[in-house]
């Protein structure tokens, strides 16, 4: 799956990772919108829910706000949830109580 969001066009389809929610809670027993992810590209921290979504035809690419890099990515398939996280180098999931 391979998104260049370069243009006008794709900015106007871009929102934020909050819109990738209900595929990502149905992998994630947390609140994955809250989870800071670090970007293996540029080191930039941002909540899951702050990075820019692109597609969510099949599930989700979620891209570093910071250098556009692909992050993660969701694919919901016949049944099976996917997880591609090879854009993120740490995940901080907040401890709850
Ligand atoms: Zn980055």
């Amino acid at each position: 799956m391979t998104v260049s969001p370069d243009t006008d066009a794709d900015a106007d389809l871009r929102l934020d990772g909050n819109a990738a929610a209900g595929v990502l809670d149905q992998l994630f027993a947390f609140e994955i919108t809250a989870a800071v992810a670090t970007c293996n590209g540029c080191g930039h921290e941002t909540a899951v829910g702050a990075l820019d979504v692109y597609d969510q035809q099949m599930g989700a690419v979620l891209r570093c706000p910071g250098c556009d890099q692909m992050m993660l990515v969701a694919t919901k398939l016949r049944g099976v949830i996917r997880l591609d996280m090879r854009g993120v180098r740490v995940l901080q999931v907040p401890v709850l109580g």
